[in-house]
This record gives C-alpha cells, structure tokens and sequence, in this order.
C-alpha cells in the first residue's frame, strides 16, 4: 500500500471571514499576559540557573513574555552525555513506535495550537497569518516525516544477489544529532529537525535560537507528553559561540542539521572537520539573494501582487523572501507605479491584530542592520518608496521599502526584512541578469514571471537554484509539495519536506548472507 496515498496538509484560516478569526481572538486574549519560561531540559529534569534571561515582545518592548535559563558550558557537557547514553536505548525502539510517537505530538499540538500561535506573536513577532501557518507547518513535518520514517526504516530492503546468498540493505540513526535552529521558524524549522533526526532513530540535542527559546521549551515539553522519551531528546538554550560551539567539537555528536547564516554554517562545517573522531555530515539551510525575473509579457497586477507577498510577508525575513526584482524595462514604469500603490496599502502594526500584513523585525540588532543598509543603498541607487509606519508603535519594526539598484552584484550580503530592490533590464540583456544572479554563489529560490512558455523554461533551467515558482509568488513552500532547500551558498541539501531528507540522518548497512 502506498503510504502516501492519503496523506494531506493541515487546513488553512482564512482571517477575513470574522467566524474564522474569532476563535484566534479569543486564544490570544488569553495569552495575552503569560509570562513562559524555558531552560536546558537534561533527562527530562528542567534545570533553573540563578539568572535568567529576559524575553521582550519585538513589537511592544515594554511587554516581557517570560524568562529563559541559558544552558553553560557544564550543562552542555550534561546533555551530550545524556543523549550519548540514550542513543543505546532509542536506536532499539522501533520505526513504528518512533513514529506513532511523531503523530501522537501532531495531535498535542493541534490541541495546544492557541497557546503555540500565542507564542508566535508575542515572542517572535510574527503575524497572526504567519503564526497560524507555522504550527500548521509544524504539524505537517511531523506527519510527514513520520510516514517517510516508516518507509525508509521499517524494512530491510532485499537486493538482487547469486542463488543461495542473500543481501539486505538496512539503514537505521548514526547517532546524537545536534539541530541548531533560526528565530524565523521557531516552531516548524526547530521541529522539522528534531522529528526528521528522532524517527530515523537518532538522539537529539536541541540548540534553539536565542530569541525564541521560549517557543522551544514548551514545544519540547509537549514531545515529552506525547511520549518521546526523555533519554532521546535535550533541550539546550544558550548562545551560539558556547553551545552551538561546543556541540559542534564533541566527537559524541554524529551529525549537524543547521538552519541560519552562510558563516555560521562554514563555522561548524570547520570544526565538524578539525574535531578528533569520526567525519559526520552537516546538513545546512542557510541564506540567499533571492531574485524574481519578469518580461514584458507577464501580467502587471499578478506581478506586484506576487512580489509583495514574496518580498513583505512575514516582515521578509524567511530565507526565501524575495530580495532583487528585475524587470523589463518596457514594464518597469508601470509596475512600479503599482507596486507603490499596493505597499501604500501594506498594514504594519502588532502582529496579533489579524490585519497587519507585517509585524516587526526580530531584534534592536537586526532593525539597525537594515535601517543602515537601506541608507547606504538608497545612496548608491534611489529609494523609490516606503510605506509609512504608525506614529504611536513602540518595537523593532523597519518601514516596508522600494529601492532601485543597478544589478543584484551592488547587495553585499542577503538583508534579512522587508526591503525590495528593483532593477530595470532590457530584454537583450537577459542573458547577462541571469549571470548576475547566479554570480552571486546563492542559490535558494527563483521567480519567473511571464506569459511565454519557453522562455519561462529557459530562465528556470538557466539559473542554479534550489526552487523556481513560476507566475506566482516565491515563499510558502508546502510539506511533501513544494521540498525546500538550495545550492551553493544557500546549503547543502537534503531539501525540507521532501522525500529524500531523512536519507541523511541515517547510516546505511549492507548484510550478505551465504549460509
Ligand atoms: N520554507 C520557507 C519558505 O518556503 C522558508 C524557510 C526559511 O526561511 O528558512 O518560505
């Protein structure tokens, strides 16, 4: 039977039918004054230190959400020892009860959605939409990588061999992986790690963003009460120059899963390299310079509605936002026009309002970073427009902004929010725009817009990236429908939500028997 056959996707809200919305008014009302608490969860003991951290609401500072206990250097060392040990005891448990233990903690945490998405909001300043969609996501890795768990583990594949031997090729976990997450998908990119390496039968150390540490110990919790046992999973908050560090040069740990920069993740493929023992994998999702090409045969108003929500949502900072839009020089007048109208319309403001289209950016560090950057661009081109913020907001909120550049080779680095820069091109140089683009050495996600076929193809074929969207916007990919993941700068594969990523997380085997 296929195991896929009826597999579907969580349902989606639609915000604007009042009905829909209100039961999410109700849970953030709630919420609305918790204060959460996190620390290193060794063995299943929550362990406390003498001083906690502070977390504030990116999009209300004067508004704390809880406190976390950042894990030492001591504690590290507790961690990976304890998930060495449990390894032992995890890698005998069967694929099948690896993966019950997945869906039992889909369904807690559809249960605890309303706490989850309150989380969201108020610590990681997403949008109600986007908060919605990531326990949604969640949700769906788990499923996902439960049912690609029972297929790749469950039984020893029989090859083809001489009469009178037989050979079985089974695979089953490598070890302690480490999964080290972004802020930017505090639930679903954290969660995805840990489901894709626990049901492959590897132990797990989670080393959470420290902005949303919050958000991680409770989803931990919860895959304690949905029965992962507590030998297989530790929770480790901390920074990532002790933690991340540390879990990067014990020869203990026997894979890396990776989301965030390009230089961090350089960072641990070096010391993955230099540790004593044995030569692991690091699986890494990391940046890009995301560009979305439109000729003048495309349609205007799908265009700017397309590279609004690509280059806007969820304040830009999803590592497949859309950065650079080229545009035919025949059009470009006219889509900028359009896109000025429709960001004039963009509603910036607290993300747990259910219509503001972008929240803030995650932290004081990041707001400056691209305050700074749209400053220094918009002296080297010009900064066509930007929407304007609401008089009265006390967060990090950058303004959402248009800026016309000569070519994507004037972005130094991938700016990581809500700012989009435009490049005119005319049509005979195309050739060289797809070279700018692939000149850059990222290689995430790709839009096309245009109504001829073949030259839609030929673009698609002619730029290295990892995911092409072609006529429509370029974010959002779905579970088991659209895998997601680069090349070159932007990571190493396996893709997220596809059917070959949890091929990396196992070690393989090969038993001939001629008895
Ligand atoms: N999977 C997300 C998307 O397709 C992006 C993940 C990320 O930003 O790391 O938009």
């Amino acid at each position: 039977k296929d195991l896929f056959s009826d597999r579907s996707n969580s349902a989606g809200v639609n915000l604007h039918i009042s009905a829909q919305r209100q039961p999410f008014g109700d849970e953030l009302a709630k919420w609305q004054d918790h204060q959460w608490q996190a620390g290193p969860i060794i063995n299943g003991q929550r362990l406390q230190s003498a001083d906690p951290r502070l977390i504030h609401c990116p999009a209300k500072l004067e508004q704390t959400v809880g406190q976390v206990f950042d894990a030492s250097a001591a504690i590290a060392h507790q961690a990976i020892a304890a998930a060495h040990t449990g390894f032992t005891q995890w890698h005998k448990v069967p694929v099948e009860q690896r993966a019950q233990t997945l869906e039992k903690l889909a369904d807690l945490l559809e249960q605890n959605s309303g706490e989850l998405i309150a989380l969201c909001v108020r610590e990681a300043g997403k949008t109600l939409q986007d908060s919605i969609d990531e326990v949604r996501e969640a949700v769906d890795f788990c499923r996902y990588y439960a049912l690609q768990g029972r297929q790749l583990c469950a039984k020893p594949q029989l090859m083809p061999g001489p009469t009178g031997e037989s050979n079985l090729l089974s695979v089953e976990g490598r070890g302690v992986f480490a999964c080290i997450s972004p802020w930017n998908f505090p639930l679903a990119i954290f969660l995805g790690q840990v489901a894709a390496a626990l049901v492959t039968g590897n132990t797990v150390i989670a080393k959470p963003a420290e902005q949303t540490s919050l958000i991680a110990g409770r989803t931990v919790e919860l895959m304690l009460d949905a029965g992962v046992p507590d030998y297989a999973i530790q929770l480790l908050p901390g920074a990532g120059a002790v933690v991340g560090q540390l879990l990067s040069d014990d020869e203990r740990v026997a894979g890396v899963c990776f989301t965030g920069s390009t230089a961090t993740a350089k960072r641990i493929n070096l010391s993955l390299a230099q540790r004593d023992g044995a030569i692991v994998p690091l699986i890494a999702e990391t940046g890009g310079q995301n560009a979305m090409i439109v000729d003048s045969t495309a349609l205007p108003e799908q265009i700017v509605k397309d590279a609004v929500h690509s280059a806007f949502a969820s304040a830009g900072q999803r590592c497949s936002a859309l950065r650079v839009l080229y545009v035919q020089d025949d059009i470009a007048d006219r889509v900028i026009e359009l896109l000025q109208g429709a960001m004039a319309e963009l509603r910036v403001g607290y993300p747990g309002h259910y219509a503001s289209d972008l929240g803030p950016v995650i932290d004081a560090n990041a707001q400056h970073k691209l305050l700074a950057h749209i400053e220094h661009i918009s002296e080297q081109g010009k900064l066509i427009y930007q929407t304007p913020l609401p008089k009265k907001i006390d967060g990090h909120f950058v303004p959402p902004s248009l800026i016309e550049i000569n070519s994507i080779a004037d972005l130094k680095e991938e700016n990581f929010g809500p700012i989009l820069h435009l490049v005119r091109y005319p049509a005979k140089d195309l050739a060289q725009v797809i070279d700018a683009i692939n000149n850059t050495g990222f290689g995430l996600t790709l839009g096309i817009h245009s109504r001829n076929e073949g030259l839609a193809q030929s673009i698609a074929s002619r730029v290295r990236v990892g995911n092409v969207y072609i006529n429509r916007n370029q974010i959002g990919a779905m579970v088991g429908v659209q895998p997601f993941g680069g090349q070159g700068l932007s990571g190493t594969g396996p893709k997220a939500g596809g059917p070959h990523y949890l091929q990396r997380f196992v070690t393989e085997r090969t038993v001939t028997n001629n008895l």
